[in-house]
């Protein structure tokens, strides 16, 4: 058996003895089947128990519940996903409106069910200061973005901006300029979220088995080493792991992200990083800068992207491999008070990104699959929201969340989807776009003066930036 502690500190520091449940052994019928137990698999399961108490649901998990994005990501409870003013701009003003509403509300609708179900997993809703300029060129850019979302709809109330004052007396940064901050996210433990809902869903009679990889999806029915699954409806629920099983990694690629932890601090060094109200934090680099101040108060800070070539996930990590010294030094030219604090985890996952960079739910009545994902860094409220819709669809309910304009009902993944290129086309790419944002990051570093070199590196990020979307 693996050790799962090691996927992450949030695995490590879990207070529960990690005992994988029995793998399937046989064939068994189920109404309902679904592939991977991370947020998706469970949350489409806890809605479906939900609203039809006596459906039969069963749930086959390669590792454990909560091995893979889950119970490793950053902990940010977000009230938005990728690509939502896209996706709402098109709208009249109602469902617009309909759409930021449940959106916004993600999180504390996460929250009420913890607290229904007991979940404990250090959930404080302290916002997210969002995208924090630590240049001039950033500044300008995110006073622009900031017009962009009051444009697309939002309000003062969704997002605000905090000069550099008011960004220090929240957090302080190196050389702070300024920030979005909005209300709408909350920093929770991840690994006791997905833990939990496991528990939960098995409290509502849903049937998990785990260790149990899925290796074929056939028309009603699922295969594993030792037995299958006979269900009219099949939920593959596997998001950076859907390549593991055939035509489904077609549609979403594994990018992974790493993560760094520190030792607890005390309160002298939080008096000099701040966050005493726990927001989330991320600044606005290309490259992806973000973390949370931990419920036993270690920084969580993950920073910087990868993927692998042939778009395989990544679950194995070691503290001691050379990619976690350069998350180091960016922590600490984020937070010079923190020199020489001890970094004690060091970890990473893969996320799923879809070709539209967006995410999508899907209901195919006539094969019986129903799928949501490509929620990129942002699944953990994503997920939610994309479940209770998954749930709503299989029972045909029509409802506010099946009208939304990320569903798409009655198509078949091959025809509503977008394919990813084959290789070696992503990696290329990959590599040019990180080339691309390393050497603008580079430039601004060395001077904060203007300059014709910096202008080419922003145009040429600027232009990669868009021909992605
Ligand atoms: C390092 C990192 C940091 C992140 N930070 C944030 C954040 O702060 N906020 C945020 O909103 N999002 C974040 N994300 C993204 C978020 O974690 C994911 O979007 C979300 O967890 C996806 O949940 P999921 O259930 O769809 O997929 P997963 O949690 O990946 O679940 C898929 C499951 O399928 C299982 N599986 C794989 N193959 C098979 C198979 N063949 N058969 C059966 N089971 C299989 C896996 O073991 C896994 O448990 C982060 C992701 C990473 C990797």
């Amino acid at each position: 058996m693996p050790n799962y502690r090691n996927a992450s500190l949030w695995f490590d520091t879990l207070n529960e003895d990690i005992q994988p449940r029995p793998p399937l052994d046989g064939i068994k019928n189920a109404d309902v089947v679904i592939i991977g137990a991370g947020y998706t698999g469970l949350w489409t399961a806890y809605y479906l128990k939900c609203i039809a108490p006596d459906l039969s649901v069963t749930i086959l998990e390669a590792q454990t519940t909560g091995f893979g994005a889950s119970g490793r990501n950053g902990g940010w409870l977000k009230g938005s996903i990728a690509g939502e003013d896209k996706y709402l701009a098109r709208l009249p003003a109602e469902q617009k409106s309909t759409g930021y509403r449940l959106l916004h509300g993600i999180v504390d609708h996460v929250h009420e069910i913890m607290n229904r179900e007991g979940i404990h997993c250090g959930f404080h809703k302290g916002g997210v200061i969002f995208a924090a300029a630590r240049y001039p060129e950033q500044l300008q850019s995110q006073r622009r973005h900031l017009k962009q979302l009051y444009q697309a709809g939002h309000t003062e109330e969704d997002y605000r901006w905090l000069d550099a004052g008011e960004l220090t007396q929240q957090v302080r940064m190196h050389k702070p300029y300024g920030a979005i901050f909005s209300p709408h996210c909350a920093v929770i433990n991840p690994a006791q979220l997905v833990r939990g809902l496991g528990m939960a869903v098995e409290r509502k009679g849903v049937a998990i088995y785990e260790e149990s990889p899925v290796l074929e999806i056939h028309p009603r029915s699922v295969v594993t080493a030792h037995g299958e699954v006979r269900a009219q409806i099949i939920v593959p629920a596997l998001e950076g792991y859907s390549s593991t099983v055939r035509d489904y990694g077609k549609y979403i690629l594994p990018v992974q992200s790493l993560i760094i932890a520190t030792e607890p601090l005390s309160s002298a060094q939080w008096d000099e990083v701040g966050l005493q109200n726990r927001p989330a934090f991320s600044d606005s680099g290309r490259l992806i800068t973000y973390g949370q101040r931990s419920a036993d108060d270690r920084l969580i800070f993950g920073a910087r992207g990868a993927y692998q070539f042939g778009a395989r996930p990544r679950s194995e990590f070691s503290l001691k491999d050379p990619e976690f010294r350069i998350r180091e030094r960016l922590m600490t030219d984020l937070f010079p008070a923190l020199q020489g604090v001890q970094v004690t985890h060091g970890w990473g996952g893969s996320m799923g990104m879809s070709r539209r960079f967006a995410p999508h739910a899907l209901f195919d009545a006539r094969s019986g699959i129903a799928l949501a994902g490509g929620y990129g860094g942002g699944g953990v409220g994503a997920s939610n929201l994309f479940g209770r819709t998954l749930a709503d669809l299989i029972l045909e309910r029509d409802t506010e969340l099946t009208q939304m304009p990320w569903v798409m009902k009655g198509v078949a993944p091959k025809r509503a989807l977008q394919k990813w290129e084959p290789e070696p086309i992503p990696w290329l790419t990959y590599k040019a776009v990180l080339a691309a944002y390393s050497w603008e990051e580079a430039l601004n570093r060395a001077s904060e003066a203007p300059g014709p070199r910096k202008a080419l590196a922003g145009f040429i990020s600027n232009t990669l930036s868009a021909l992605l979307r």
